[in-house]
């Protein structure tokens, strides 16, 4: 078998964590498989270099940032397959340069476009682990690039993929996928399987514990996931395609505190300004969520929608130089402590009542709804932030997800 193992930065934070991860990629290849592991840096390292870099130049460009933050993956394989090595094992390290994994040219934001494996085959071919760098990538300038946070998940499910593996295990600092945060509902409940489309709603509205591009990857090209813990041997979560299991009516609650609200004032009802006010946001790339439009008042209506924290500047920016033109706004407001609460489940789709159920717990809370948005298997509500967690544990409550 070909095994691809990824273990996140709390798996490798330091000397004791890097020999319990060598020993059981070392257990995988003592019993005759080939082992591919994805390491992401040890630790908080990324926040550190980010803090550093903010340190040195608050308006650092992205490009010398992804040179920086590579470094963290870096000293995490290297020192991987050091501790293999020192166990009797043989290993090699390889960073994106030496894989080589090819992706677009956004430094931050990349996405990989194609991995060679020519390389990583012999290795495997003359019985090493291989230990490869999450996160990062290289564009065609020969530049570092790195995928977004939380992204050395997608560089593991891109290397199940590219060497058709026989198995993707992702390890974590908790049991598996549980039905909330677990460190903010602690009566949540550790999901045994879940389905591509379920996993990717979640991982897009907040539930941090895979990137949300590793599961749109591994519904691609169909490479069934396991999520588990580094530090246990209990089974974990499996993340495949539907199932014939009984689809669950709501499967999980997530949470996102990184949203910041705009609401744009004043603007003309007329046809067309929705589609300028947002055209010039995309021309920006500034990536729209929630939208909600109100009703005409005095001759004038406003849009609000949100955005994510670091977006929020370049939509204000983008609004206030279009505002005496083609805008024709009179104000902008900004909302910063707002979050996003949703719940996801595919039941959803054949049931009535599921969102009145969970506005029934927002409104037994005592929370406030700013705005809603649904699809066929999610709802969200956007909040004040300071009302998160409540939120997110009533409406768990409500819909008696607790083990
Ligand atoms: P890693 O460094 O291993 O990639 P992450 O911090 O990225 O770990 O992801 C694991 C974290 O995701 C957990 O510690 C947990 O707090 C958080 N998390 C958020 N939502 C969920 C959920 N639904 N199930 C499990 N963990 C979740
Ligand atoms: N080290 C990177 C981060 O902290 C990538 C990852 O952990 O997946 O975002
Ligand atoms: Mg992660």
């Amino acid at each position: 078998m070909l095994i691809v193992k990824k273990f996140g930065g709390t798996s490798v934070a330091n000397k004791e964590r890097i020999f319990n991860v060598a020993k059981r990629c070392i257990e995988d290849y003592k019993n005759g498989n080939k082992v591919v592991v994805v390491l992401s840096a040890m630790g908080k390292q990324t926040d550190v270099l980010l803090d550093m870099a903010k340190d040195i130049n608050p308006k650092a460009s992205r490009r010398e940032l992804d040179m920086l933050l590579t470094t963290g993956e870096q000293t995490s394989v290297a020192l991987m397959a050091m501790a293999m090595d020192s166990l009797g094992v043989p290993a090699v390290s390889m960073n994106a340069f030496q894989v080589a994994m090819h992706t677009t040219a956004d430094y931050g934001s990349a996405r990989i476009k194609r991995i060679d494996t020519e390389r990583i085959k012999n290795e495997l071919d003359n019985r090493r682990i291989v230990v490869i760098t999450g996160f990062q990538g290289i564009n065609k300038y020969d530049d570092y690039t790195t995928l977004g946070r939380g992204g050395s998940d997608t560089t593991a499910v891109a290397l199940a993929a590219a060497l058709h593996a026989d198995a993707c295990e992702i390890y974590t600092d908790v049991d598996g996928v549980f039905t909330a945060d677990p460190r903010i509902v602690p009566k949540a409940r550790k999901l045994g399987e879940i389905t591509y489309d379920e996993m990717l709603e979640l991982a897009s509205l907040g539930a941090g514990v895979l990137h949300n591009r590793s599961v749109e990857m591994a519904k691609k090209y169909g490479v069934q996931l396991v999520v588990r813990s580094s530090l246990n041997t209990s089974e974990g979560t499996v993340v495949k395609e539907e199932s014939n299991m009984e689809k669950m009516l709501v499967s999980g609650v997530a949470a996102d505190k990184n949203v910041v609200q705009i609401a744009v004032e004043g603007l003309e009802n007329k046809p067309g300004v929705a589609f300028k006010l947002f055209q010039h946001l995309a021309n920006h790339n500034v990536n729209v969520d929630m939208i909600l439009q109100s009703v005409e008042h005095d001759g004038t209506q406003d849009i609000s929608f949100t955005v994510t924290e670091d977006m929020a500047d370049t939509a204000i920016e983008t609004i206030e130089r279009h505002a005496h033109t083609s805008l024709k706004c009179s104000n902008t407001e900004v909302v910063k402590d707002v979050s996003k609460v949703s719940i996801v489940g595919a039941g959803m789709m054949t049931n009535a009542g599921v969102a009145a159920k969970m506005f029934e717990a927002l409104y037994d809370a005592g929370v406030n709804i700013l705005q809603i948005s649904t699809s066929e298997i999610r709802v969200t509500v956007l909040i004040e932030e300071k009302y998160t967690d409540i939120a997110a544990q009533a409406i768990h409550d409500a819909f008696s997800l607790e083990s």
